[in-house]
């Protein structure tokens, strides 16, 4: 339409079908939108036991199950009215809400949108109620037989919009969507059953345990038989607000914030100084880029906060967010520094042949790396960072040790801490981070070898297999080239199951599970713009972060001769991947000026 002068005059007020299908715009992005609307009203209709199922991904069917208190006749004809909500009735109400629901929409923006069919129950009453509306257009209420609680379901979500429609994704990615909602729920509220079916296959069963660490179990049960054995619990209560967390021990972060988990009063929210006080609560005991798995459950009264600023209630507003702030650092902080993360024989996972690898916790690497940058930042030389002095000679295989390269230093180095090798160059010395200078070398390695074909690969002796999402398992699929490229050889292997059958020669000392675990990961939470080329950079950096030594492992002279042959050879090794320097230079003469020889 064209505006001028004419139409402008023309101001019409939209007719309440209209106004619903705007303000479905808002509250109903997709078919994971609807599930959660309508689980969070059975939650507040008091139910115990919620079952959603849903067909194709949810843009066929969806429909959700509960035995709450249901609706009369009345209420059933009621309920899909815009604005029409039992859980608010005065402005006063508004300060301090405590059900899920409250504005009044969701209901009528689904009508508005899709073909509804719902049925309900009141306990005590001898019969049921039902009624069917296509796109707002209601029929009226009938009476059937059904058994107490509500059932309603969604078929053709958007049909009458192809605009809208066309925006939806694959089954597959919308039912990763949904499995999320339904994930963020089953968390908030571990005393209720709850099922998920999928194209009439259950995908989930929860049932009524009331234990968290178990219900995390069966929600993740991929990364996570990890994930539930590596939580440390922590509580805290101060001033009204009641904090109870389950932190992730440094070994299972992930390389994003996917896995924190924070609700409020039983909903899931996201918050940006939450976020911030949980990476803070985590400094030194990561490495950068990586986020630690959170499940944290903050309860406080209603009053203190505002749900009622965002459509979908995924960001309130606190009153006193530094408060919130400061008690949630405080808390996670304290107990992870006071805890012992040693994880004997878990950590680093890999298995170095020939050397006496020592395994030491990944809080004293990051203290001493900590001590050791406060030293530096302190006591700054003149010149930092800069390559080894080692004469050059012309660059070999990486691999090849030049004995006498590293004879005419006649071995004048030195680990120190299991973590950094001290070495005398022609003016000076050198101290080199050993992880940060393996992870540079190995990330070299890799790209040139990819340059030029693809990653070697070696079969394993036994395929090991894992369970993979739904999710997962399609991108897996779209970035199968990516995979290939890399030597990674994956086949499917039963229902929600795939082996590896092949992993590339470099990385033979990495976990091909956990590996690709964090691929996926990775994969999932890409940014969409990046292109191949930064794709495969990226995969490239972990890969050479989880094959590099760790700090924290001893090393053998053979083994610091090796590396500082590479170092050599290597084009970029005063950087890791990750920009932070690999090597930090003193010479003689700022020595001899500190000693005041001179
Ligand atoms: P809101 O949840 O914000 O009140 P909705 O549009 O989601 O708005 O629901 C409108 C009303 O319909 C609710 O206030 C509630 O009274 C009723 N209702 C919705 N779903 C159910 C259900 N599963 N069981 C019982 N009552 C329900
Ligand atoms: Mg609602």
């Amino acid at each position: 339409m064209e505006y001028n002068e004419e139409t402008m005059g023309q101001i019409k007020l939209l007719d309440q079908n209209m106004i619903n299908m705007i303000a479905a715009g808002e509250v109903i992005e997709r078919p994971a939108s609807v599930v959660k609307e309508l689980m969070e009203n059975s939650i507040d209709a008091g139910a115990t036991k919620i079952a959603v199922s849903v067909e194709d991904g949810g843009k066929k069917l969806i429909s959700i199950t509960d035995n709450g208190c249901g609706m009369n006749a009345e209420d059933l004809a009621q309920a899909f009215e815009p604005h029409s909500t039992s859980k608010i009735k005065t402005s006063a109400d508004l300060h301090g809400i405590s059900t899920l629901g409250f504005r009044g929409e969701a209901l009528a923006s689904i009508a508005s949108i899709a073909q509804i069919r719902a049925v309900s129950r009141t306990k005590g009453s001898t019969g049921a109620n039902c009624i069917e509306i296509d796109c707002g257009d209601k029929g009226n209420v009938s009476p059937c037989s059904a058994d107490y609680g509500t059932t309603i379901q969604i078929r053709d979500i958007f049909y009458k919009l192809p605009a809208r429609r066309k925006f939806l994704r694959t089954a597959n990615t919308e039912m990763g969507h949904i499995t999320e909602q339904f994930t963020r729920i089953s968390l908030a509220n571990k005393n209720l059953d709850l099922t998920l079916i999928r194209n009439s296959k259950e995908l989930y069963r929860l049932s009524d345990k009331d234990d968290l660490r178990r219900r995390i179990a069966e929600l993740f049960p991929i990364p996570s038989s990890d994930i539930s054995e590596n939580l440390i619990d922590t509580q805290s209560s101060e001033k009204g607000l009641h904090i109870k967390a389950l932190m992730g021990k440094p070994l299972i972060s992930r390389t994003n914030n996917r896995f924190q988990y924070v609700f409020l009063n039983g909903r899931f929210i996201r918050d940006k100084f939450i976020s911030h006080a949980i990476k803070e609560a985590y400094r030194g005991l990561l490495e950068p880029g990586r986020f630690p798995v959170v499940f944290l459950f903050i309860h406080m009264p209603f009053e203190d906060y505002d749900v009622n600023v965002h459509p979908t209630k995924i960001e309130v507003r606190f009153y006193n967010a530094n408060l919130v702030h400061s008690q949630i650092l405080g808390a996670l902080r304290e107990k992870l520094l006071g805890t012992n993360l040693e994880m004997p024989g878990k950590l680093p996972e890999i298995q170095q042949a020939e050397s006496t690898s020592r395994h030491s916790p990944p809080v004293r690497d990051s203290r001493i790396a900590d001590a050791m940058a406060e030293f530096f930042k302190k006591h700054r030389p003149a010149q930092t960072q800069q390559q080894l002095g080692f004469r050059s000679t012309s660059p070999g295989t990486i691999h090849a040790v030049s004995r006498d390269k590293v004879a005419q230093y006649d071995r004048k180095f030195l680990q120190i801490h299991d973590s950094f090798i001290v070495a005398q160059t022609e003016d000076g010395f050198v101290i080199i981070d050993q992880h940060a200078l393996h992870e540079s070398i190995i990330y070299e390695d890799l790209c040139r070898r990819i340059r030029k074909s693809k990653l070697q690969s070696q079969k394993l002796l036994i395929p090991e297999s894992f369970e993979v999402s739904v999710s997962g398992e399609e991108v897996l699929k779209a970035n199968a080239e990516l995979t290939d490229k890399l030597g990674i050889e994956l086949v499917p292997f039963g229902p929600r199951t795939m082996a590896v059958q092949a992993f590339p020669s470099l990385l033979s000392n990495v976990q091909p599970i956990d590996f690709i675990q964090d691929l996926i990961d990775l994969l999932e939470h890409k940014d969409a713009r990046l292109d191949a080329e930064s794709l495969l950079d990226e995969v490239l950096n972990m890969a050479a972060c989880k094959a590099a030594i760790k700090a924290g492992q001893k090393l053998t002279d053979g083994e610091i001769e090796q590396m500082l042959a590479d170092k050599q050879n290597a084009e970029s090794a005063s950087r890791c991947p990750h920009g932070r320097p690999t090597t930090i230079k003193f010479s003689i003469s700022d020595l001899e000026k500190q000693f005041k020889r001179t």
